[in-house]
Parts: C-alpha cells; structure tokens; sequence
C-alpha cells in the first residue's frame, strides 16, 4: 500500500520524544512523504530544517487564522519563504470562528494575503475551515484561487460546500474525524467527491481516528482513514491509498 498524509504536525513538541520512530511506523505503514504543515512563521525555519533533513517531508509556509504573531504576514514575506525547494504549498490559512480569538478582519485580511501570495507562486493554498463556511467560500471566490488551486483540509462540512469547492478547482482531504461514529454525513460527502480531487491527512497530532481516538495521532494512522473512505466509497483501501497518493503528487507538484 502506498500512502501520502497531506497534512500533519510532525514538527510539534509532542513528537520531540519519539519523532524518528513515528517516521518509521509511516513507512512500514506505506507512508511515501507527507506535508508538514506550517501553522506560524516563527517555526518556520524548524520546520525548513526537518524537510532538508528527510527526503520524504515536505512543508508549507503559512500563518493558522487562530495564530496571534507579532506582525501580519506579506505577500512578498510569504512568497519569499515559499520559494524554498521543499516548501509545496501556502498554509494552512483560513477561516476559525469556533474559537474566535482571532479578530474575523484579521483572520480575513491574512487570508486573502496568503491566497495572493500561493497565486504569485504557482502553489497550491491549504485551507483551514471552522464554522465559517460562508466566509471561506466567498473569500476563495473573490480571490480568484482558481488560478492556484487548493485543499479544503479536514473538510467536515455539507456537500453544498464541497461542491462549491470543487467548483474552484479546490481539492477535497478527509482526516480521522470522518471516522468518527457520529459522521456518517461526513462520511456521505466523502462517497460523493470525484476520484480526481480526493485526498487524506491524519492533522496529526490532533483527531486521531478510530480506532486511536483520543491518543495521539500520527502519519501512519492515514490508512484508517483510507479504509474509512473506502468502505463507504464500495473499493479497496489499496484503491484508495492509491489514488490519494497519485492525487497529492499532481496537487503538490512531487514526484516521489
Ligand atoms: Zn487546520
Ligand atoms: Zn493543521
């Protein structure tokens, strides 16, 4: 089986004990590479220095709409930064009012900055989308990002939404809370969206699937993810492994 978690945290601190052992259980597991994403700009040469370090991680760069940084991000700060050879997307940047302590003109003037900055760069923006579907989907629109596309990451919304999404030329990635017992509407979008723009990510270490829900997450769970989606899809997880992977090299632009 061959893998490719889209989205995860393997830079964060409750890695810093067993981060080698984690990366082998990925590989055993099937893992290929993984993206790990950026979520403030201070971390990011850490996190530059993990995927210079290992073949197989690739980053983004990018500032969480939650995150409170000394200083807004730029387009050409951002740009900059995105410019390095393993950096593969702009994000995760977005939309959260679930936690809302992040004034909603910020979140929305860093948003729309991130999606310029993924524009100018040819790379595709990793969106982050919480209670804030309207918002999201008209900022997507006016922004224009059909021109770099995207991924709606740990989508858990309707498939009105997904369609809209998809209709922006953005991509659509599951993690384990589509696993989740009381999902199985989530689980009917992810019957719904076509081969071509479906992907998975574990956010690790956060939402571990069943049946790892409640510990920590890792990169080599993806695959309950797989099965989840597949089971619901009527294939194989093999089919689905397969063809996320083969998703997330065309989205991200990685040949391994
Ligand atoms: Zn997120
Ligand atoms: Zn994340």
């Amino acid at each position: 089986m061959q893998l490719v978690d889209t989205h995860c945290h393997v830079d964060f601190h409750p890695f810093d004990d067993d981060r080698e052992a984690v990366f082998e259980r990925y590989s055993a597991a099937g893992g290929r590479w993984l993206v790990a994403v950026a979520v403030d700009l201070e971390n990011a040469p850490r996190l530059f220095a993990l995927a210079e370090e290992k073949a197989n991680v690739y980053c983004s760069v990018g500032v969480h709409p939650n995150h409170e940084p000394r200083v807004e991000p730029t387009v050409p700060q951002l740009c900059e930064l995105a410019a390095h050879p393993k950096c593969v997307a702009v994000g995760e940047t977005g939309m959260d009012f679930f936690r809302h302590h992040v004034d909603r003109e910020i979140q929305e003037t860093r948003f729309r900055t991130h999606i310029r900055a993924a524009k100018r760069m040819g790379k595709p923006v990793i969106v982050h989308m919480r209670e804030a579907d309207a918002d999201t989907m008209r900022i997507l629109e006016v922004e224009g990002v059909e021109a770099c596309g995207g991924i709606m990451h740990c989508f858990s919304s309707t498939w009105e939404i997904a369609r809209q999404a998809l209709g922006l030329g953005m991509s659509i990635s599951f993690s384990g809370n589509v696993t989740f017992k009381r999902n199985e509407t989530l689980r009917e979008v992810a019957a719904r969206i076509p081969e071509e723009a479906l992907l998975i990510e574990t956010d690790a270490p956060y939402l571990a699937p069943v049946p790892h829900r409640g510990k920590r997450n890792e990169p080599a769970f993806v695959c309950h993810v797989a099965e989840c989606i597949a089971e619901v899809r009527g294939t194989t997880a093999e089919y689905i492994a397969e063809l996320t992977c083969e998703n997330a090299r065309r989205r991200f632009g990685v040949t391994l």
